[in-house]
């Protein structure tokens, strides 16, 4: 359920590479040191204001991002958000629609969710110049996805059980809340910043990460040995799927490390049969 089969097209008909060699070929000024911004999705859950779509997609191409993901919004494509994009046309018609977040990052290694609320405990809340300096070596590797919650809700629990970390634009104390395209704007500022101040050179992996479907299959297989070893009951799971999966999504598994873990897992499951 977790992989990439829901994408729904609403803007250009066209397979995710090829949108992004689009978008490069046409982008003058985009470099080498630019590259990992390339790599970056942004992503808008249920977004209800067209005018924000247009607008979030005018902040992303002043920063030179062009990856535009768009899960179940109300209104898209509408004139109100080719009206804001203000030239960031291509943008809209490049922008991929999905039915839910799972599919519009399963792709993804690194998933970075926002928040306007402080209460977000359970999960390393960060700045956004934290998150750009943290992101930008690994964009330089990875698919990474910035996902930005809905104009009256914000993301829901599931929705940041799915993100790696959180990111906090720090604001008044007692009005937190930005506009939409505001806080992409700002993210996507840092972001740049990041890149091009400190081109990804040190902080390489060996190694690719795992992305969020093949976490999403470790995790169901995770419980489904823990069900067999009468460790995890479903009927009463009470916190125990949500903080395994926050565990999986804050540790950058490696796609070799969650080979080893599966392995064990199916060891476990011969085991088990054998007995
Ligand atoms: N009432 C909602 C606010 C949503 S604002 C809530 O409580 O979450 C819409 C979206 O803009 C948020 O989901 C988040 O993605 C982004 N946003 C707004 N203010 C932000 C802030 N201070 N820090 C980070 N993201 C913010």
């Amino acid at each position: 359920m977790h992989a990439g089969l829901s994408r729904l097209q609403c803007g250009a008909i066209l397979p995710d590479k090829t949108a992004n060699a689009v978008m490069s070929a046409n982008s003058s000024e985009d470099s080498n040191a630019l590259d990992p911004l390339t790599r970056v999705r942004i992503v808008l859950v249920e977004p209800s204001h067209p005018g924000n779509i247009g607008a979030s997609a005018r902040a992303m191409k002043a920063m030179g991002l062009s990856d535009l993901a768009l899960v179940k919004p109300r209104e898209f494509p509408a004139a109100a958000a080719t009206a804001r994009a203000s030239g960031a046309d291509d943008i809209l018609v490049h922008a991929k629609c999905y039915d839910s977040l799972q599919s519009a990052i399963a792709a993804c290694g690194i998933v970075i969710g926002t928040t306007a609320r402080e209460r977000h405990l359970e999960w390393p809340v960060v700045t956004p110049r934290e998150m750009a300096e943290w992101l930008a070596p690994r964009a330089a590797q990875e698919e990474c996805a910035l996902v930005f919650g809905r104009e009256q809700a914000g993301l829901s629990n599931a929705e940041m059980a799915l993100c790696h970390r959180m990111v906090r634009i720090p604001t008044s104390a007692d009005f937190s809340s930005l506009n939409l395209a505001q806080a992409v704007q700002i993210c996507a500022y840092e972001l740049r910043n990041a890149v091009v101040v400190s081109p990804a050179t040190g902080a390489r992996v060996d190694e690719p990460l795992a992305t969020t479907a093949e976490l999403a299959a470790a995790l169901d297989h995770l419980q489904s040995v823990m069900i067999k070893v009468d460790f995890f009951n479903p009927e009463r799971p009470r916190l125990l799927p949500i903080r395994l999966q926050r565990l999986l999504n804050r540790s950058e598994l490696k796609r070799s490390e969650v080979q080893i873990l599966r392995g064990f897992l199916t060891a476990i499951e011969e085991t088990l049969a054998d007995h």
